[in-house]
């Protein structure tokens, strides 16, 4: 699989197909009676509401592989659960900084954004 490709692929899902990423603090299926794909307790997609949970537990990294996981299931919905999983690691693990620094930006959390803010010595 090209990464390139793929990863422009789970742009244009996050960007067009409109999913709202929800980062809750359990991470359980409030409908059971949609269609839900969950990867463990991590994560869900819920097809009927638009919409992606994550746990906001979970370190940032992972949070962005649930994320891609989530949007492989919409991408791929053939693919087996193993398949899904496999191909979210592989394609994590691929990308440069700058594919990485755009899927963070949808999983972050106040609590990242503060660590981030590290003083900067100013110029005078
Ligand atoms: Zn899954």
């Amino acid at each position: 699989m090209d990464i390139g490709r793929e990863f422009n692929l789970l742009k244009k899902a996050l960007l067009i197909s409109g999913y709202e990423i929800c980062l809750v603090k359990t991470v359980r299926n409030p409908r059971p009676y949609t269609l839900i794909l969950a990867r463990g307790t991590k994560g869900y997609l819920a097809p009927d509401d638009f919409k992606i949970y994550i746990d906001r537990n979970l370190g940032l990294n992972d949070r962005v592989i649930t994320l891609i996981h989530e949007l492989l299931h919409e991408l791929h919905p053939i693919w087996g659960e193993r398949r899904v999983e496999s191909e979210a690691q592989r394609i994590f693990r691929h990308l440069n900084v700058s594919q990485l620094g755009f899927l963070q930006f949808f999983v972050l959390t106040p609590r990242d954004t503060r660590n981030f803010m590290v003083p900067q010595p100013v110029a005078v």
